[in-house]
């Protein structure tokens, strides 16, 4: 969609990456008056991230892109650290059954399926248009807008204007240069070369894990991706030069173990500056940052995307509820305070695990085999009560007793779960009760709780176990009274 009839718009994206792409839905889904413009002209249809986690595909289940997503994803086993010889140093396995946000722990897609999936979806959000080869070159703010000016394929000049603007335009963000915001580092820096393999045939014996490989002299990645897509990544000695490390006879040396040239072709290699570090600030006024623009992991964990994911689950109903008048600009401060330290925990962990792959590599017997659990994703302050145990964890998903799925049922938004009758009913919230739906009550059981609010994002705001402490008060005041 071209044509950019409206002067004035709520939202500016800048970027059609799957953080601006993801925003842009959930703004959409919500009636937000919304412009993105994408400098390229068309999607990068190579691809980047390779994984995503249960929480990102139940966001994909909130724009309802799930489904057919799920027919072009492979369920991914786990991740092994072994030596050069195969021996088993680290395992990382992921559960094979579903978890509680309804869907499997660990997915390995094609990013351009995905994209893809995104845009497509996009073009049933009447609110929202979208402007490709647009290279935005400019922004500006005053108390009541924000104004972006941009370049079209024929470079001529356009300005635009919006209550907010978010930069997701990637980790050489422009947003964020223009802003001056720094970029606090968090340590590890090391250049790795991707190489993207399309296998002729199916290759069993590669295996279905994750390996990494902590080899002294090269330590290096093989990633089992959908269909007969296979990645290998290389770390890079600084001697060793991106030109020399891309070439054919380079990259066939490097795979000899595993494959040869009669087996499969090389679909892409690229060399990258894996980084570690978070914008100092997501916010300034009207402007805020999202996705890479805001923080860049190495991708050992296969983190960076879904942290854009998260990042826009959070910012997208505040972005609503102060585009609509129900909240007040502050409500946005609270998106860098609840996501800034979840993401810096998974970026730490990907460093650690970088800085693990190197370390054994350089001692090989220093390490004894050991299991690594899967970080469970939370919220800093913000929003809520931080008393409250179980604010700012992920509400699970469970089905209705007609069978659909609950979050299918009640949207992205704020929902009122209790057991009977609210306690404290709100004209403001969706409510269910158990009343009618069992499973709504096994999962308060399992919370030890009656009353949950739980936020358009799928994380608890506040719980409360009020029917059961007044009955347990009274109880014990009966017990307490001598008649
Ligand atoms: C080798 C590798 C492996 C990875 N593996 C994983 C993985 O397994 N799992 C995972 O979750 N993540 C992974 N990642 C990270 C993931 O690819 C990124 O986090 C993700 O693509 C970032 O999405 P984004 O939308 O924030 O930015 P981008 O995808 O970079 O999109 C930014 C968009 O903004 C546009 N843009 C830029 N400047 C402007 C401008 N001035 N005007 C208009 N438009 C502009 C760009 O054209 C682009 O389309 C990996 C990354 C690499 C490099």
């Amino acid at each position: 969609m071209t044509d950019i009839s409206a002067a004035h718009y709520d939202v500016i994206i800048v970027g059609l990456g799957p953080t601006g792409g993801m925003l842009a839905n959930l703004l959409g889904m919500q009636g937000v008056r919304t412009l993105v413009l994408e400098r390229e002209a068309n999607m990068y249809d190579l691809p980047r991230a390779v994984h995503f986690d249960d929480e990102i595909m139940r966001a994909f289940q909130t724009i309802g892109i799930a489904h057919r997503l799920n027919e072009k994803v492979i369920v991914n086993k786990g991740m092994r650290f072994c030596d050069y010889d195969d021996n088993l140093l680290l395992d990382w396995p992921r559960k094979q059954s579903l978890t509680s946000n309804g869907w499997h722990a660990s997915y390995r897609f094609h990013q351009p399926d995905l994209e893809q999936e995104i845009r497509q979806a996009l073009l049933h959000r009447p609110s929202v248009q979208f402007a490709l080869s647009s290279r935005v070159s400019n922004i500006g703010q005053s108390n009541d807008r924000a104004s972006v000016t941009y370049q079209d394929v024929e470079s001529n000049s356009h300005t635009v204007t919006s209550r907010y603007v978010v930069g997701c335009d990637g980790g050489s963000s422009f947003v964020r240069e223009h802003l001056n915001i720094p970029m606090e580092i968090l340590g590890f820096e090391q250049r790795w070369l991707v190489v993207d393999m399309l296998l002729n045939d199916e290759k069993p014996e590669l295996g279905d894990h994750t390996i990494q490989y902590c080899d002294p002299e090269n330590p290096a990645t093989y990633c089992r991706n959908a269909g007969l897509r296979r990645r290998w990544e290389f770390a890079l000695r600084d001697d060793q030069s991106d030109g020399d490390m891309t070439q054919d006879a380079t990259i066939w040396q490097l795979l000899s173990r595993w494959i040869n040239s009669s087996e499969a072709r090389i679909e892409r290699r690229a060399v990258y500056t894996f980084r570690s570090c978070v914008a100092e600030r997501w916010r300034a006024g009207r402007i805020l940052l999202a996705g890479d623009a805001a923080h860049l992991t190495p991708p050992f964990m296969g983190q960076g995307m879904c942290a854009g994911m998260r990042d826009v689950m959070n910012l997208a109903w505040k972005l609503a509820a102060v585009c609509n008048g129900t909240q007040t600009s502050d409500l946005l401060d609270t998106y860098q305070s609840e996501r800034g330290e979840n993401v810096k925990h998974y970026i730490q962990t990907a460093v650690k695990l970088g800085e693990l792959i190197n370390r054994i590599a350089a001692a090989p017997h220093a390490e004894k085999t050991a299991r690594m659990e899967s970080i469970i994703s939370t919220l800093g302050p913000g929003l809520g009560d931080t008393n409250d145990p179980l604010r700012g964890t992920l509400f699970p998903q469970f089905r209705l007793s007609s069978g659909t799925r609950s979050d299918d049922y009640l949207g992205y938004r704020t929902t009122l779960f209790c057991r009977d009758r609210p306690v404290s009913a709100s004209h403001e919230f969706e409510t269910l009760s158990a009343t009618n739906e069992p499973a709504l009550g096994a999962v308060l059981d399992q919370l030890g709780v009656d009353e949950v609010i739980v936020r358009p994002d799928r994380y608890i705001l506040s719980s409360s176990t009020k029917i059961r402490s007044i009955t347990d008060a009274d109880q014990a005041s009966q017990h307490a009274d001598p008649h």
